[in-house]
Parts: C-alpha cells; sequence; structure tokens
C-alpha cells in the first residue's frame, strides 16, 4: 500500500466503508446458494469436483469476500476430524478432485494438512488436489518447505490456485512464494474479482498477468463480482467487464488473458461471459 493515498487499489480492498450498511436490490447473505448445495462442509456444485470448507480463518478480510456471512459455524468440513466430509468423497466415486477452501486452507497447520492430504491420497477415485489460497499473496512466508514438500509428494496430481487482483499483490517476497510452488504444482493459476476502482481498467489487469506470468502463473478467471450483501459498492458491469477482456485481448498472448465468469447457481459451470 501506499502511504497516505486513500484510493490505493489494496487499501480498498480491506477498508471497511459505510456505503458496506446499505441494503441494494439483488444482493444477500448466500449469493452462491452454497449453504443448499452443501452437507458437511463439502459443497458439490460441479460434476468431478468437490468443495471442501477446510476453516472459516482467512489471512485477510477482503471486503468483497462472498463468504462473508457463510454460517462456518455449522458448515465446516473440519468438524469430527473431517470424517464425516471424507467418507461423503469416498463414497462418491465420480468425485476425482478435491477443492481445499475455506476460509483458506493454508490457515491449517502443515501437520494437519499432511494427514488430511494422505487420506485424501488413499481415496482411490480421486485424482487431483486443489489448493485455493491467498497465504501466498497476503502471508508469502507460509509457502515454507514443509507445505512445498508435502505438495510435492502426495501422489494426486496437485493444482493451486492463487487469489490476486491488482499487480501491486507481488511484491519480491510474492514472487518468491509463487515461484516455490511452481516447482511443486502441475499447475498454478490465478483467480481475480473484478472490483471497481481496483482493477476496473486494461492497464491495470494487463500488467497483473504479466507480472504473473513472471512468477510462473497462468491466468485462469476473472470473476464478476458474486452478490454479497455489503459489497455492492465494488460491482462492475456484465457490459465494462467485457469490453475490458477485448482490450485484454488487443494487447496479450491468448494464455494471459483470463475468462471473464459469473457463478449462477444451478448452472453446471462457471458461466462464462462472451
Ligand atoms: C468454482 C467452484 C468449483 C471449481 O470450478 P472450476 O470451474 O473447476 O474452477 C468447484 N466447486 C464449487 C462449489 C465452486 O464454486
Ligand atoms: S481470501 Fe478469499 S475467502 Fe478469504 S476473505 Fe478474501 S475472498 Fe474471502
Amino acid at each position: 500500500m501506499r502511504r497516505r493515498d486513500p484510493q490505493d487499489p489494496l487499501l480498498l480492498q480491506v477498508l471497511p466503508r459505510g456505503r458496506e450498511r446499505e441494503s441494494v436490490a439483488g444482493f444477500g447473505d448466500d449469493p452462491l446458494a452454497e449453504t443448499s448445495f452443501g452437507t458437511a462442509g463439502v459443497v458439490r456444485k460441479y460434476a468431478g469436483r468437490a468443495l471442501l470448507i477446510t476453516t472459516g480463518a482467512c489471512p485477510v478480510h477482503c471486503r468483497y469476500c462472498f463468504r462473508r456471512a457463510f454460517p462456518y459455524a455449522t458448515q465446516l468440513a473440519a468438524r469430527d476430524d473431517f470424517e464425516p466430509a471424507l467418507r461423503m468423497i469416498a463414497g462418491d466415486t465420480g468425485i476425482s478432485e478435491v477443492i481445499l477452501s475455506g476460509g483458506d486452507p493454508l490457515s491449517l497447520g502443515n501437520a494437519q494438512l499432511a494427514d488430511l492430504i494422505a487420506r485424501l491420497a488413499r481415496i482411490p477415485a480421486l485424482r487431483t488436489l486443489r489448493v485455493h489460497t491467498r497465504f501466498p499473496i497476503m502471508i508469502p512466508e507460509r509457502v515454507d518447505d514443509e507445505l512445498l514438500a508435502l505438495l510435492d509428494s502426495t501422489r494426486l496430481r496437485t493444482v493451486v490456485v492463487v487469489h490476486t487482483n491488482h499487480p501491486a499483490e507481488i511484491d519480491d517476497s510474492v514472487a518468491g512464494a509463487l515461484r516455490h510452488l511452481r516447482r511443486v504444482s502441475n499447475a498454478l493459476l490465478n483467480q481475480s474479482v473484478l472490483l471497481r476502482d481496483i482493477n476496473d481498467n486494461a492497464a491495470a489487469l494487463t500488467e497483473l498477468s504479466e507480472r504473473l506470468f513472471d512468477c510462473g502463473v497462468l491466468p485462469y478467471y476473472l470473476h464478476l463480482l458474486d452478490r454479497v450483501t455489503g459489497a455492492a459498492h465494488f460491482d462492475v458491469t456484465e457490459t465494462q467487464g467485457r469490453s475490458l477482456i477485448d482490450a485484454l485481448r488487443a494487447r496479450l498472448p491468448g494464455y494471459l488473458v483470463p475468462r471473464l465468469v459469473r457463478e449462477i447457481p444451478g448452472e453446471p459451470g462457471k458461466t462464462p461471459i462472451t
């Protein structure tokens, strides 16, 4: 963050503001209907994939977080030492990929993660372990040798998806953590949220893609905002999103252009906006 700059794009992501208390039509506490798609902390929306709510803890509180009102107290896969969640996954051979989410799964300690990954690896139908995390960006020291060894040694194919919205989030220590993760994962990807006054311009998004690629990360998704209560002031329209993607296509190689998507509950996957 730049000192004395109230418009700093990193500050704006975490600064609580009075406008969050406005109630806006179309915005609610469970915009993705996750409570109706989940039991025992396992959210199942898409074929082949199950998402685990491993913890409610995060290294940062993004003010636009779509799980800001998530009922972690009752919807946590970590309950009863992950037993019900793991039983559910093992009982459905259609699940080939497990996504560790939360909160941020790297809030768990290495010992607990090692145990969880070992138990997942014993499920024969599972082929892929995915980790959705913002730790490498917020607290890059979390990417320590033990964690890297864990990801490196599992029989599962590993995908790490980080969450970065602006190139200024990637300083040298973040870049170092990302380069380490690149060595131990089958794929290292980034997802961003399109946020008003933060990254809703082609220059910032272009530089973000370039900076990520410097660190071995490919852009994956650019999400239109999930309409959670208190986040309406971050919303960017679909039309604006489309024209930003057009601008990126004109500047960048195809592999550095993220997919613009919206999450619509009930759809078979994220919905592409084209
Ligand atoms: C986004 C999401 C996934 C992953 O979707 P991909 O398109 O494979 O990245 C899986 N499960 C849930 C519940 C999700 O919200
Ligand atoms: S890192 Fe992700 S889960 Fe955590 S507060 Fe930010 S958006 Fe929410």
